[in-house]
């Protein structure tokens, strides 16, 4: 038996959830550039591209004809409205990520975490991050300066919507200082990295552990 085999797990479904200005974006970001075994889940979504994102990085960007395709071939994990806009989690890159032994990290609403705690059960690790407060939002929103008005105001009123749903939730961060954040969702993924039921290979390592045993006592 090998060190190795000991420590082989399955991946994680990191599921990372917040009113839009909570910080999940550059918590997320902080996660992916620290940690080589975390990778993202880049969602397919109908909404049009803000400036500076790109097609296959941030966001899949495709027609509502695309994305009822992808509905009806099976191709989604998950989907949901959310703004108005169509957004959806392509399974393929998910299934081979899982396969290697990556964690994937999934940036979506309540919605689509429903639907992922309903097929993907124990492998699902649920984190929600709030605001510090409501000021700081909206004034975080504001600073992103990317969202005309009307749209600052509505993701506002959404930002509600989304935090009723902390409670179904494993972990809930208070983002009130990033580096402190960054520190918790760190601790979190490491625990739940250790958990019996994700390390197939710890029965096979005890019973030879136990095998080991002076036989003459
Ligand atoms: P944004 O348009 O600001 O990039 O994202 C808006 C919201 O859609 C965010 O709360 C984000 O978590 C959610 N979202 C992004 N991708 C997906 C997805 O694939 N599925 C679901 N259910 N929500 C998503």
């Amino acid at each position: 038996m090998t060190t190795k085999s000991v420590s082989s797990r399955r991946g994680l479904m990191l599921v990372m959830s917040s009113p839009s200005g909570a910080g999940k974006t550059t918590l997320s970001r902080r996660l992916l550039e620290s940690d080589s075994s975390v990778v993202m889940s880049v969602s397919a979504t109908t909404r049009e591209p803000r400036p500076g994102e790109e097609n296959g990085k941030d966001y899949f960007f495709v027609t509502h004809e695309r994305f009822r395709e992808m509905i009806d071939h099976g191709e989604l994990l998950e989907h949901a409205v959310v703004f108005e806009n169509r957004y959806g989690t392509p399974r393929g890159p998910v299934m081979q990520a899982l396969n290697e032994g990556k964690d994937v990290l999934f940036d979506i609403d309540w919605q689509g975490t429903q639907q992922l705690a309903e097929s993907a059960g124990d492998d699902l690790v649920r984190v929600f991050i709030l605001p510090p407060s409501v000021a700081e939002l909206e004034n975080r929103l504001r600073k992103r300066a990317q969202d005309p008005e009307n749209v600052v105001q509505k993701r506002m009123a959404e930002a509600e919507s989304e935090i009723s749903h902390w409670a179904e939730y494993d972990y809930v961060l208070v983002n009130d200082d990033l580096e402190d954040t960054f520190e918790r969702l760190q601790v979190i993924i490491k625990a739940e990295r250790e958990r019996r039921r994700r390390r197939p290979g710890l029965s096979e390592f005890v019973r030879k552990l136990m095998d080991e045993r002076p036989k003459n006592k």
